[in-house]
């Protein structure tokens, strides 16, 4: 069953406190298809201009993500420069080129019209409704999006709300968008207007999941080296959907498994400059972490309480 993400493909250029990149790999589309396709083949939608390396794109294509909806235009790529701070907490962006994507339109060529799930990346929610016409019918959408969107573009997203089946969004940003402090009315607030869960991601503090009557936390593995955050929040995008895609389990347990392979494949995202570690991720690794996961939150009730 086909897994579809719509987003940026960039060239990053990245300062934290352990080194930097210049004009390395990246993108929200990247980073989701490179955790999404240990699990699940992923097909991507997005642009790349005339300077883009020909090697990136045999590195995705190495990993068995389609790259027939890849368009390469006349112009310069999408660059996005950003320095972290000593404890890596915040980040400022200090450069973004838009380049070709900002004519971008996603076109979905006709053999990933079926897709069953999809995911969109941080785009202009009218290109995300967009997209949202040319698939037909779709089993799964989640969403993400951001500030810039929230501030600029408020009532398209809210009619894209209606059309999704998850946002998924940081803390930061659900507190934006319902004009809420507390994270879990926020939450409600969202699915109030019509998706039917929200996933909160909180960096290293974990995600939630929040549908109507539930909720469910997963936690942020516990690395004592972080090299760099860039991507990681589409890293579990990837996980998120790749393990519903594998396994087409759409069941509120379902979906508590995924937010761990989507938390696994985060903390994978991390460990390495862009996307060095979760190019070289096996699927015995990420078994391994999500057993970790389990070690690390399960526990029982003694007899007098069970
Ligand atoms: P994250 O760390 O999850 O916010 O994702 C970072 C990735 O998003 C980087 O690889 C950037 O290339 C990409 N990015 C940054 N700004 C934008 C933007 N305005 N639109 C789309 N993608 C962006």
């Amino acid at each position: 069953m086909s897994l579809l993400v719509v987003g940026s493909i960039a060239l990053d250029s990245v300062i934290t406190p352990f080194g930097e990149t210049a004009d390395a790999l990246g993108g929200a589309a990247v980073f989701f298809s490179f955790a999404g396709a240990v699990l699940h083949p992923v097909q991507v939608v997005g642009v790349v201009g005339s300077d883009f390396p020909d090697e990136h794109l045999a590195a995705l294509r190495a990993r068995g993500v389609d790259l027939a909806g890849v368009e390469r235009a006349a112009g310069d790529s999408f660059r996005w420069k950003a320095r972290y701070s000593y404890d890596l907490s915040s980040r400022e962006t200090l450069d973004t080129r838009l380049g070709v994507f900002a004519d971008f339109r996603p076109t979905i060529p006709p053999q990933f019209r079926d897709a069953r799930y999809v995911f969109l990346g941080n785009i202009d929610p009218e290109l995300q409704l967009s997209v949202l016409d040319q698939v037909h019918e779709p089993k799964l959408v989640a969403c993400d999006t951001m500030n810039y969107w929230i501030q600029s573009k408020r009532d398209v997203l809210l009619e894209l709300l209606r059309h999704i089946d998850i946002l998924m969004v940081n803390d930061s940003e659900a507190r934006e968008l319902s004009g809420d402090w507390n994270i879990y009315r926020a939450a409600h607030w969202i699915i109030g207007r019509g998706p039917r869960m929200a996933v909160i991601k909180q960096g290293e503090h974990g995600a939630l999941l929040v549908a109507a009557d539930t909720t469910f936390k997963s936690p942020a593995y516990p690395l004592q080296e972080v090299f760099d955050p860039t991507g990681a929040g589409d890293a579990f995008a990837g996980g998120f959907m790749g393990q519903i895609a594998r396994t087409e389990d759409v069941s509120f347990d379902g979906l508590r498994r995924a937010m761990v392979y989507g938390s696994a494949m985060g903390s994978f995202a991390v460990e390495a400059f862009g996307v060095q570690r979760l190019e070289r991720t096996t699927r015995a690794e990420v078994t391994q972490r999500v057993r970790a996961f389990r070690e690390l939150v399960h526990f029982d009730l003694d007899e007098a309480e069970a």
